[in-house]
């Protein structure tokens, strides 16, 4: 779905392999090496859903993938999610920009996305409600990840909340799934 109307340039070329879990899974505890000081960061045994990794796996647990495919209308999908962040990765780092075409682009693009970041972060520390899940406001590149789920899942109500980040993910993706959508519905209705 991502890659739909992208030129084919190997986007994927840095995912090795992809690795299927029946269910949720909970990420080992990471025990500190023998050579390791102690006050180094442990990090604790979480459940995933999902995770992208630099110049690695993508992780997918499945019935997580089952739902997200079933249920669109909720705007959470685990695959968009972990392939954003794979684009994302591409220039080598998560900071939430994939590689774009032109300078141009690239102004637009931060002078957006940094605007609705912050926004979101700002609206989600004061416990409000927001259209775009508040996962995102944790850092620019869960950020990317989750308005590329709400890109193509709910389009006509991104493009409704934030019309300006629904543009810049269209000529990113050079997509237009709220078009689609519309379409659909209009020739259902007829
Ligand atoms: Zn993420």
């Amino acid at each position: 779905m991502l890659l739909l109307a992208l030129p084919h340039d190997e986007y994927y070329r840095n995912v090795e392999s992809i690795l299927v879990y029946p269910s949720t899974v909970v990420r080992p505890e990471r025990k500190p090496g023998f050579f390791e000081r102690l006050d180094s960061v442990v990090e604790a045994p979480v459940p995933i859903l999902g995770q992208a990794f630099v110049q690695g796996p993508v992780v997918l647990v499945w019935d997580a993938v089952l739902h997200g495919a079933r249920h669109p209308e909720q705007g959470h999908n685990v695959v968009y999610h972990e392939f954003a962040h794979k684009l994302d990765m591409l220039d080598g780092s998560a900071n939430g920009t994939p590689p774009l075409v032109d300078r141009e682009q690239l102004a637009e693009w931060v002078a957006v996305c940094s605007r609705e970041f912050l926004r979101l972060r700002s609206l989600s520390e004061k416990g409000h409600k927001t259209f775009i899940d508040a996962y995102g406001a944790q850092s620019e590149a869960e950020f990317f990840a989750v308005i590329t789920e709400e890109f193509f899942d709910r389009p006509l109500a991104l493009q409704k909340h934030a019309p300006d980040l629904y543009n810049v993910l269209g000529s990113y993706y050079r997509q237009d799934p709220a078009g689609r959508h519309a379409n659909r519905t209009s020739t259902l209705k007829k």
